[in-house]
């Protein structure tokens, strides 16, 4: 595998919830452009991870390097999200009353509030944005609808726009085909795919045939530390994975 320049570099992470290790001595590292998978059975700390690296929970010790110069340790989530981070949760959060194309208009800009950014004109670049990735998440022939009269699928991929409108580098996703239909989790790992190189993606998943067909690396998390770490079928010949997903 061809090594490229860290995008995130996790650093001796421990977080604890009143005495309870949520993460201990965690370190990962991400690679621009890398497609990376992150699993393991519950309460492995996969969501405490991504609230970490988003700014939302506060680890106690160990650094969060991001693009090799930035420890986003010390910044809000605000600021973490305005510098290229976006997180995708796993229900989709979009504004059920307003159409597609107003959902998408909102995310791109931020800085306003809601009704402020409806009244505001888009400018030539924002509109061609707009455009692109209405095409790219086949949500064209959507974009006068409300996004509440969408399908869940066609919800999270309006979702994953009101993320790629804001041109992040890094997405940080987590189950991103959960409800999906098969043609629907299909196209996100194509668009995965097609997104990773331009974009750093970090991807919660449980699905395991899902995760076959998009990662290229993967790591185990269990317990809140590192398991394993390597190709799918690398991680699922080791002993100590099988015996946490198989055993007891
Ligand atoms: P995963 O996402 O892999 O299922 P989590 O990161 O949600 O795991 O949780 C890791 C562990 O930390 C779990 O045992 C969970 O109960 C615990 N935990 C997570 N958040 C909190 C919290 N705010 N307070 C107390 N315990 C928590």
């Amino acid at each position: 595998r061809e090594q490229t320049d860290p995008v995130l570099q996790l650093e001796n992470i421990n977080v604890s919830f009143d005495g309870f290790k949520a993460l201990t001595d965690l370190s990962l590292q991400i690679g621009v452009g890398e497609l990376r998978c992150i699993i393991g059975p519950n309460g492995a700390g996969k969501t405490t991870l991504m609230d970490v690296i988003t700014g939302k929970t506060r680890p106690d010790n160990g650094r969060v390097l991001y693009d090799q110069s930035i420890d986003l340790t010390t910044l809000s989530p605000v600021e973490i999200a305005r510098i290229g981070i976006g997180r995708k949760f796993q229900k989709p959060t979009v504004f059920e009353a307003l159409t597609v194309f107003e959902n998408l208009e909102i995310a791109l800009k931020t800085d306003k509030s809601v009704w402020a950014c409806l009244r505001a004109r888009l400018n030539g670049e924002q509109q061609d944005r707009i455009d692109e990735v209405l095409k790219l998440l086949r949500l064209g022939s959507e974009r006068q609808r409300p996004a509440g009269l969408l399908s869940h699928g066609q919800k999270q991929f309006l979702e994953i726009g009101m993320l790629l409108v804001q041109d992040p580098h890094l997405l940080l996703l987590d189950e991103p085909a959960a409800g999906m239909t098969d043609a629907e989790t299909d196209y996100t790992a194509e668009l995965f795919r097609t997104l990773a190189g331009q974009h750093s993606l970090m991807v919660v998943e449980h699905d395991m045939g899902f995760v076959e067909t998009i990662a290229d690396h993967v790591t185990v998390l269990h317990q809140g530390q590192v398991l394993a770490e390597g190709s799918l079928r690398e991680v699922q010949a080791n002993e100590q994975v099988i015996e946490v997903y198989l055993g007891r």
